[in-house]
């Protein structure tokens, strides 16, 4: 099955020591997640408690969105309330009832925590408890933190997705659940590909409606589509619900091994496997060979942030030739890691958390090809003349499954032939 890719390391970086770092990071806030989810989650609302910091935020990310009805709002949280002179409770009790009674198609509403609402430690959990018991049957509420405290952008999504695992149904059906709110395109391929061998019924994590919801338990099979679901993962697992370990599905490699890692869990034969993705395999390794040749044998160097970091580091060297100098995560699950870490080469640096500036001089001295980094670290080293590419686009990005794969290396290369380029003029 992986006869096509070069054999796995003899060593991989699962044994590797991590490199823990805490100190200053360079993070977004979780909120961001929202503007992805309230896309999958067609009746869910998510209400930011939070400060205009908060909704400035959502607003100039989400700004295409301004003419639509919107599903996500922040409640502002007033200087009277940060200083515990109102009822910050009754004051929410108050904004969801009219939102609740003005909007009927809202049947999942989130309450979305912040920094402020963590500063001032209100506590959104019983909220939601007693708002449900209010306005059950026909709205859930539910709530998670998008704080940025000390958090990742792309914790936001995992917290989401974890709040809804306990509240579902028990079941005994054997499932297969697929956990990651992918853009519909790319669900769609990935859907098509196991039901053309057979697997179902397929489920989705998130449902995009509450009416399609289903029920969790020891037969549910899961297979998680993004890396950042460590949290989404324990919950399942207290669910009784059997994880499938496997590369994450970036590039032609790793959505071939994840295919056939639900594929052996279905009791799929060879033959049909290779029906079905041979023809999408051809097509993934072409692209991938096209996009790729401006990465083969440059460095790379990862800044934390989306917690992509080492699935793509094992696309960008397995597949695109590159080389890894350091790759910095936010958090390394072990249990959701390991099928990446295995296949990824000993010798990059392997780091976990994060302390900016002992990381700014790391990458200064190695002066990779390529450094992958957040927004707020990008223009300064474009400043210094390295090369880098935002961590963010590859989440608001399609990147998954094959059709994908020459999208993905073609981000990555995009920045280095450009600096190609722009050597080139200058020489002349
Ligand atoms: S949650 Fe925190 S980090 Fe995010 S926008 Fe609000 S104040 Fe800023």
């Amino acid at each position: 099955m992986t006869e096509r890719f070069a054999p796995p390391p003899a060593h991989g970086c699962s044994k590797t020591p991590v490199l823990k770092e805490r100190g200053q990071h360079e993070v977004f806030c979780g909120l961001t997640g929202i503007i992805w989810l309230h896309r999958k989650m067609q009746d869910a609302f998510f209400l930011v408690v939070g400060s205009r910091t908060c909704a400035h935020l959502l607003q100039s990310a989400a700004g295409v969105m301004i003419f639509a009805e919107p599903r996500f709002a922040t409640a502002i949280l007033e200087e009277t309330d940060l200083a515990g002179m109102a009822d910050a409770q009754q004051e929410l009790d108050r904004v969801v009832s009219e939102l609740l009674t003005r909007r009927p198609d809202i049947k999942q509403l989130f309450l979305v925590g912040s920094c402020p609402s963590e500063v001032i430690k209100l506590d959104l959990a019983t909220a939601a408890e007693r708002m449900s018991a209010q306005f059950a049957p026909n709205v859930r509420v539910l709530s998670y933190s998008g704080s940025g405290i000390e958090t990742t952008f792309t914790q936001g999504e995992d917290a989401c997705l974890a709040a809804m695992v306990p509240v579902l149904p028990q079941t005994d059906a054997r499932e297969l659940l697929l956990v990651g709110a992918l853009p519909d395109v790319v669900e769609e391929q990935a859907v098509g590909l196991l039901e053309a061998m057979g697997i179902g019924p397929i489920r989705i994590l998130p449902a995009s409606r509450v009416s399609d919801e289903y029920g969790i338990g020891p037969n549910t099979q899961y297979a998680l589509t993004q890396p950042f679901l460590s949290d989404t993962h324990e919950a399942l697992q207290r669910r009784g619900a059997n994880h499938i370990a496997a590369p994450f599905p970036l590039g032609e490699e790793g959505t071939t091994q994840w295919l056939r890692a639900v594929a052996d869990q279905f009791g799929v034969s060879d033959t049909t496997f290779a029906d079905v993705t041979e023809a999408p395999r051809a097509r993934a390794r072409k692209a991938v060979a096209q996009a790729s040749e401006a990465l083969r044998d440059k460095s790379v160097f990862f800044f934390p942030d989306s917690q992509l970091e080492i699935p793509l580091a094992r696309f960008l060297t397995r597949e695109c030739g590159m080389d890894a100098i350091e790759v910095g995560a936010p958090f390394i699950h072990k249990a959701v890691m390991s099928p990446d870490l295995n296949l990824l080469a000993e010798g990059p640096t392997i780091a976990e958390g994060q302390d900016v500036d002992k990381q700014l001089d790391r990458c200064r001295a190695a002066r990779p090809d390529l450094t992958v980094c957040g927004l707020g670290l990008a223009n300064p080293l474009e400043a210094e003349g390295m090369t880098t590419k935002w961590a963010i686009e590859l989440v608001f990005t399609p990147v998954h499954f094959y059709e994908q794969a020459g999208d993905l290396a073609g981000l990555f290369s995009r920045p280095v032939r450009r600096r190609d380029l722009l050597k080139l003029e200058a020489a002349e």
